[in-house]
């Protein structure tokens, strides 16, 4: 066990280790192993087994529901397994299975190269990348996964194992959207691109108190922009305390960007107007404060084949504490093959997030409850949901997440390699022997 650390209860750093993202979480892990190579991932692995602990893995701690953090379990914690090496001429990079997605960014920008990641720099490459990893230059090189180009794995046997398109191909086509279901990935390799360093945010505000007709009529020429937007476009939007903020993130050169800007006057006369170029770095880590931790989070996710009339006209009369974002696909995400691996719903048009944030606790039961209901109003309108966001959603959030042809492919390979479900504190997709309820 070269590098492997132990924490329990009352050590120094245990409390660190165990807090995640969202403070709603709080739960105390028997054994903290804190992984500092393959090997102690291997030995974690053991001791769980020996000792009949439920396993929690950790990377960045952003499942919004702490899957990371078994209660009175063995959370094994990879951050300490955080190193990213780049290797220019053949734009790869070999992620650790504990790093965050600002350790990929910092390896990669400054030779011009980057992979699509997420839109906040302390969330983990790990959880991110193995549900699919949707970012600002996925309509342009395909989701996080799509970009992944091999894995190393720790089986639930304790093998080591290489997973790609050659190797232990099943598995690999599991890893790619199926979470952490199949294994514990000690390192990713990813396919870099030449992105520049380089982009531009647009933002348009209008005021919903204005008339919700004409927010209303706003929004539907965005996304109706939205369909034939340039690849290096992102539609981006949120509804949140009565104003509806409709534009796009720009990868690339600024003027282009600036240029393709002249299509959102056409949405009226906003109330507020921000056209800002950053650097992709800056890009990447802007929302890091506003979605920072120790706050109370409760999260819905849905996925739109079409943001109709109807819906946006539901989206607007959101309940102004919950903040509702949506964000385009399509491009290059939507031209894999569905059955290329296990993500899913490539079809979609906008992605949507009912978000609501709150620190006190006596607050919970309802602050939650109008996350709930105003997620339930958008139901209708939805095919399924992106596997990162979903919450307390159980068996039907995971029908959401994948079609039935899917479902079964998962679980016949959740047969093969974890046919005793070691790894289920996740989004679960049980062994047939635990059929679903
Ligand atoms: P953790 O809680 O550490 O891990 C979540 C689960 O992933 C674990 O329970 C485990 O099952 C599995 N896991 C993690 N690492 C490994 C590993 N190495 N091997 C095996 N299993 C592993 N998603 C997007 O697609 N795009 C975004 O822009 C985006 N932004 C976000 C911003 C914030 C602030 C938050 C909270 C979430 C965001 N998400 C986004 C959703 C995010 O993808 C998920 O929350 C994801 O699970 C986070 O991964 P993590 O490693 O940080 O989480």
């Amino acid at each position: 066990m070269a590098g492997i650390e132990f924490l329990r209860p009352g050590d120094e750093g245990y409390d660190e280790s165990r807090r995640v993202w969202n403070a709603m979480v709080d739960r105390r892990p028997a054994l903290i192993a804190r992984c500092r190579e393959t090997q102690d991932v291997v030995a974690a692995i053991a001791l769980a087994r020996r000792e009949g602990l439920e396993i929690g893995v950790r990377c960045g701690g952003h499942s919004v529901v702490g899957l990371a953090v078994p209660e009175g379990g063995l959370m094994i914690d990879l951050t300490p397994m955080g190193a990213v090496r780049v290797d220019v001429e053949r734009r790869r990079a070999w992620v650790q299975g504990g790093a965050l997605l600002g350790a990929l960014d910092a390896a990669t920008q400054p030779h011009g190269l980057a992979t699509t990641a997420g839109n906040v720099s302390h969330t983990g490459v790990g959880g991110l990348t193995l549900g699919g990893g949707m970012g600002w230059l996925a309509r342009e090189y395909g989701l996080s996964c799509d970009n992944v180009l091999s894995c190393e794995v720790v089986t639930a046997a304790g093998d080591v194992v290489r997973a790609s398109a050659e190797e232990n191909a099943e598995l690999f086509w599991g890893l790619r959207g199926g979470g952490g279901n199949f294994g514990v990935v000690t390192e990713f390799e990813f396919q870099l691109h030449e992105t520049g360093t380089r982009a531009l945010s647009v933002e348009l505000e209008f005021p919903i108190a204005d008339g919700v007709a004409d927010a209303a009529s706003a929004m539907g020429r965005w996304r109706d922009l939205a369909a034939t937007a340039p690849r290096s476009a992102t539609y981006a939007a949120s509804v949140m305390r009565g104003v509806v903020t409709l534009g796009f993130v720009w990868v690339g050169d600024p003027a282009e960007g600036r240029e393709h800007a002249r299509a959102l006057e056409t949405l009226g006369r906003p109330s507020e107007r921000r056209v800002v170029e950053l650097s992709y770095l800056d890009l990447q880590r802007r929302e890091d404060s506003i979605e920072g931790h120790a706050i109370r989070r409760y999260w819905k996710g849905h996925y739109f084949h079409e943001l109709t009339d109807s819906a946006i006209d539901v989206l607007l009369k959101h309940d102004p504490s919950v903040g509702a974002s949506l964000q385009a696909y399509g491009g290059a995400i939507a031209e894999v093959p569905d059955d290329a691996m296990a993500f899913s719903q490539r079809a979609t048009a906008f992605e949507y997030v009912g978000a609501a944030r709150w620190t006190d606790p006596a607050e919970d039961a309802t602050r939650i409850a109008t996350a709930r209901e105003s997620a339930a109003g958008l139901e209708p309108f939805a095919s399924g949901a992106y596997v990162n966001v979903l919450g307390d959603d159980g068996v039907a959030g995971v029908r959401r997440a994948y079609p039935p042809a899917k479902l079964a492919r998962l679980t016949a390979l959740k047969d093969a390699v974890d046919p005793d479900n070691l790894f289920h504190l996740n989004q679960n997709i049980p062994p047939s022997t635990a059929a679903h309820s």
